[in-house]
């Protein structure tokens, strides 16, 4: 589990510590098999613990086995646990360990990207099997206990099995998890022991044995083809897999904090999986640097205010058994040193909000080899796999003993949640739709997918005490009808508050230590975002009401509507409105299929529809039958069939609805088909920067938008060469965030530049744009590096905010009133001063949206003249001492330039996740399309320490410059970040698939 937000080098440093190496099945087969005998000078390549060495002692001490069941030692052809186990042979395992024991049944919930099976095992007596349906129900009453009877709950509690979810290794390149799933498997399965056949009696074992199977396969391939014939014992010796390593699943992306928003197809389908089993007990078994020890449960502060109360006491309990059994064994371990209790998108913590008792483990990183410990201790690598399988032995075994106390708590955590006396039980969070549809019918589909009761009114709803997320409450909420209602007061309570609540607060002790840490060391206790609201992030219309929940329970939605809408024979031109996300990825189809087409640049009104600028515009005339040209490979059948049947396509595609319309003539005074008002776009062709030094995670973001989202052709242009490419070829180059960018970007400044000014569209995100930005390709800076002219960039912020809202002074304009202030330059104008960042100067710090992270440390809030005396007056001093106290994860308001291509489909303000200590400043010609807030509107949700509102106050976010005929497109954060940020998405696509045609100029064939 590596940190989100370490500095590059132990970032860098982080990801490497977690690769491995291995052994792999052909070698390994035909190392037992019959094979030609190999010539003697042929030095074999050597692959997990080295044979030969005293027998391994078996992981479970004094048990005897049912020979009848097959051994994975048998599958594997040597001891399970000393050499890694490709996902095929892992599958086997279980495959043979089902056919041969009773207790065993192996069942598929999915497959990943790569079309690997995604598997569980059910493992328990045969006489629960005989009945598990029966089981599971009686286990779905105590969790929504409407309905059941006193003496039902009694009989359950008394009686049932407690189920157990244990997954493993949801990090590919952390191994040992996947071997021990086998071990663990085995042993439940063939053990002849008295106490494993009362544990299956009390309870029901779900395993996941390998929740990654893409990226085990990714990792285990890059090792075996850097394996040699010489062992060495040395941990970086670990690092013999290559950029992307194996942490993400196909797309790159860290499933481990995938729960909450289920982007990736393997946490969709454990979604359901889990569900079935209402699991007691919640594993998630990992690995961190080599050298560590072991980490479990209990878990470190903060603590999210959802998690069940019991939780902790539960893992004191749990976690006092696992370390009985380690110090039996004489291992080394600790609890509670990190791995905090904040984030909701996590495995165990996604378990926890279920009712479950989720606990995570950190076996020292693995590499398939033994490795020599700083002690001079050689760990092998089935010591490795040893711990994690003695481990979950030890949480079964206190799931077995608490059976009873576990179910019945279950229970009381499900009645309070459906108390109507209970906090918030009037609550509820409205989904008012029509904003994005896109977008909403995500939100609610991930709800209806995790469990989530979701309500659709279907009259008008009277409300009231509506907050909107962004400091307005309104005493009245008119919900009209296809609202969506979440009430707080439902079985999944847990989940729905950490997960859907606006701005949830870090108590304040973990935010003194915190601050401790930050102080004295300049190092963050804090391990990922603090701040996740999918409503904020998908700048929804949401609310957080008091009243009553009416209307129809949802189940599914109906799919939307896609395709055309009015077509006929005297269609002049079809239409796709630009303010739900669909259009843009309508765009990239209809582009990649030869289609000619234009993006509106301001709203309009046609086929008795309106449509928001953004929106698209096909010409019938443009698009004459059968005249595609250039179609792309992305557009699948694109230069087939008519016109009208192409356009159909795309908009299927794009689940968007194209109108068809008769007349290119405006009905009112708004544009005409015809004009300027609509600019042809250009097909993008693609390039993603790719390989060292590009952060694997972001580039797979970024990545999956453009491929999966959008439906675009993506060439990958590998970082370390990048002069070989000719980048003529290209229209849009993106560069991810990433370790070290700046050896080369610098490196390769010049040809950057030349091909932007011939017509290229550059978008670079996250600390790339800042990299970009130091570099001065273009004319946005970072903050530090122009401490002395801060005035100046406020002074622009101020000139750009007075234009958001134009006030003419008629009497000074013509001259008619003797006070009429002189147009004033910039005393006038504004006041530098308290731009330039003392934002403690503001004194409406306590409106409705002023942020609630001042603290009393900083006392500077008086408005005297005294100098602050704890402010370096050197300026880069003081810069360098407030990047301490950069967001981890925060949601802030931005401001949008609504006449700006880049920002179809947004409105005035836009909530945006921001992170790091990067503070990007713009002023004209610089377009700042997205400009961050003052400070005492800045923060929405997160924590926002006043040093960094300080610095990140009318910061650029985004930014768009021309430069010849191309053009840099800067973006702070990374706009893709983990499919959680689908604002921030869209915008990323603008950029992507408008930018050559509406902010470049590309050469006009003849
Ligand atoms: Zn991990």
């Amino acid at each position: 589990m590596t940190r989100l937000h370490p500095a590059p080098a132990a970032r860098l440093a982080a990801a490497l510590a977690a690769l491995v190496s291995c052994l792999f099945l052909t070698t390994a087969t035909c190392a037992r098999a019959a094979c030609p005998p190999q010539d003697a000078a042929l030095r074999p390549l050597v692959f997990g613990d080295p044979e030969g060495r005293a027998a391994p002692p078996p992981f479970f001490a004094g048990s005897s086995y049912d020979p009848g069941v097959t051994s994975p030692d048998t599958v594997l052809g040597q001891p399970q646990g000393s050499r890694l186990a490709r996902h095929a042979e892992i599958l086997e395992c279980f495959r043979q360990l089902a056919a041969t024991s009773p207790r065993v049944r192996l069942l598929e919930h999915g497959r990943s990207f790569e079309g690997r099976p995604l598997v569980h095992a059910v493992i328990t007596s045969p006489a629960h099997h005989a009945r598990l349906d029966a089981i599971l129900a009686d286990l779905a009453a105590l969790a929504d206990p409407r309905g059941l009877s006193e003496a039902e709950a009694e009989r359950i509690v008394g009686q049932s099995p407690a189920t157990a979810w244990l997954g493993y290794s949801i990090h590919g390149d952390e191994l040992s998890g996947c071997d021990a799933a086998v071990a663990l498997a085995h042993h439940l399965a063939a053990s002849t022991d008295a106490d494993v056949a009362e544990l299956l009696e009390a309870v029901v074992v779900v395993i996941d044995p390998c929740m990654n199977p893409d990226g085990r396969e990714r990792i285990l391939g890059m090792v075996e083809q850097s394996s040699g014939h010489v062992p060495n014992l040395d941990y970086d010796s670990m690092q013999r897999g290559r950029w992307p390593w194996g942490r993400g699943n196909h797309y790159l992306f860290d499933m481990n904090r995938d729960w909450m928003t289920g982007s990736q197809p393997e946490t969709r389908a454990r979604w359901q999986a889990v569900q079935r089993y209402h699991p007691a007990l919640f594993v998630d078994a990992h690995e961190m640097g080599a050298l560590d020890t072991y980490l479990f449960y209990p878990q470190a502060a903060p603590h999210n205010p959802y998690l069940p109360e019991r939780l902790g006491a539960w893992q004191q309990r749990f976690g006092a058994d696992q370390a009985a059994a380690f110090d039996a064994r004489g291992w080394v371990y600790y609890t509670r040193e990190w791995a905090d209790a904040w984030a909701p998108f996590y495995s165990d913590a996604w378990g926890s909000l279920g009712g479950a008792v989720g606990i995570l483990y950190e076996q020292a990183g693995t590499s398939g080899f033994p490795l020599r410990l700083a002690s001079g201790q050689v760990r092998t690598y089935r010591e490795a796999v040893h711990h994690q399988a003695v481990s979950s032995l030890a949480n079964l075994t206190t799931l077995a003993r608490e059976r009873g106390a576990l179910l019945a708590d279950q229970l009381a955590h499900a009645r309070a949640a459906i108390a109507p006396q209970g906090p918030d039980a009037d609550r509820v969070f409205v989904l008012l739709p029509g904003r994005q549809p896109t977008r909403e019918r995500a939100l609610v589909d991930d709800l209806l997918a995790q469990g989530v009761e979701v309500w659709r009114t279907t009259a008008h709803l009277a409300l009231h005490e509506a907050d909107d997320g962004r400091g307005t409450r309104a005493d009245a909420l008119d919900a009209p009808p296809g609202s969506y209602l979440v009430p707080a007061r439902q079985p999944l309570r847990a989940r729905v508050l950490s997960m859907l609540s606006f701005d949830i607060r870090i108590d304040e002790e973990s935010l003194r230590k915190e601050r401790l840490d930050l102080e004295t060391k300049g190092t963050s206790r804090l391990y990922d975002v603090t701040a996740w609201s999918p409503a904020l992030l998908g700048d929804l219309d949401v609310r957080w009401a008091r009243g009553e929940v009416a209307g129809e329970r949802l189940t599914a939605l109906e799919p939307a509507a896609a395709g055309l809408e009015g077509d006929s024979a005297d269609t002049v031109a079809w239409l796709v409105d630009g303010m739900d996300d669909a259009s843009v990825a309508f765009a990239a189809r209809a582009l990649e299929a030869g289609l000619v087409l234009h993006v509106a640049d301001e709203p309009f009104r046609s086929a008795g529809r309106s449509f928001a600028r953004g929106s698209l515009l096909v010409r019938r005339a443009d698009n004459p039958e059968g005249a595609a040209v250039g179609a792309g490979a992305g557009g699948g059948s694109s230069a087939a069939g008519t016109t009208a049947a192409r356009v159909a396509a795309a908009a299927r595609a794009a689940g968007a609805v194209a109108y068809a319309t008769t007349s290119a003539r405006s009905p009112d005074d708004g544009p005409d088909l015809g004009g300027g008002h609509f600019v042809q776009l250009a097909r993008p062709r693609v390039a993603l920067l790719s390989n060292m030094p590009v952060a694997p995670d972001a580039f797979g973001h970024l990545w999956y938008q453009l491929d999966q989202v959008l439906g675009l052709p993506v060439s990958f242009l590998d970082a370390q060469t990048l002069p070989a490419y000719d980048l003529r070829r290209f229209n849009v180059l993106v560069v991810p965030p990433g370790f070290e960018l700046e050896p080369v970007l610098s490196a390769h400044l010049d040809a950057l530049r030349n091909w932007v000014q011939g017509g290229g569209t550059l978008v670079a995100c996250g600390n790339a744009a800042a990299t970009l930005a130091g570099l001065e390709l273009g004319s946005v800076v970072r903050r530090g590096d122009v401490l002395e002219e801060l005035d100046g960039y406020a002074f622009a912020a101020r000139r750009e905010a007075q234009a958001r809202d134009i006030e003419l002074d008629l009497a000074a304009l013509w001259g008619e009133s003797e006070a009429a202030a002189p147009p004033g330059g910039a005393d006038g104008a504004a006041s530098p001063d308290a731009a330039a960042g003392d934002d403690d100067g503001d004194a409406d710090e306590d409106g409705a949206a002023a942020s609630a992270s001042d603290d009393d440390s900083d006392d500077s809030d008086d408005d005297s003249d005294e100098p602050d005396p704890t402010r370096d007056p050197d300026a880069e001093r003081q810069e360098q001492w407030m990047r301490r106290f950069a967001p981890a994860g925060a949601i802030l308001r931005g401001l949008v330039d609504e006449r700006h291509w880049i920002t179809a489909g947004c409105t005035g303000e836009l909530p945006v996740l921001v992170d790091g200590a990067e503070v990007l400043l713009a002023r004209a010609p610089v377009r700042t399309a997205v400009r961050l807030a003052p400070a005492d509107a800045l923060r929405l949700s997160g924590l926002l320490w006043p040093e960094a509102r300080e610095r990140l106050a009318d910061a650029a976010w985004l930014t768009v410059e021309s430069l010849g005929r191309g053009q840099i497109i800067l973006c702070a954060s990374n706009p893709g970040f983990r499919a959680q940020f689908p604002a921030g998405a869209r915008l990323f696509s603008n950029a992507v698939v408008y930018g050559p045609g509406a902010g470049a100029q590309q050469p006009i064939g003849w």
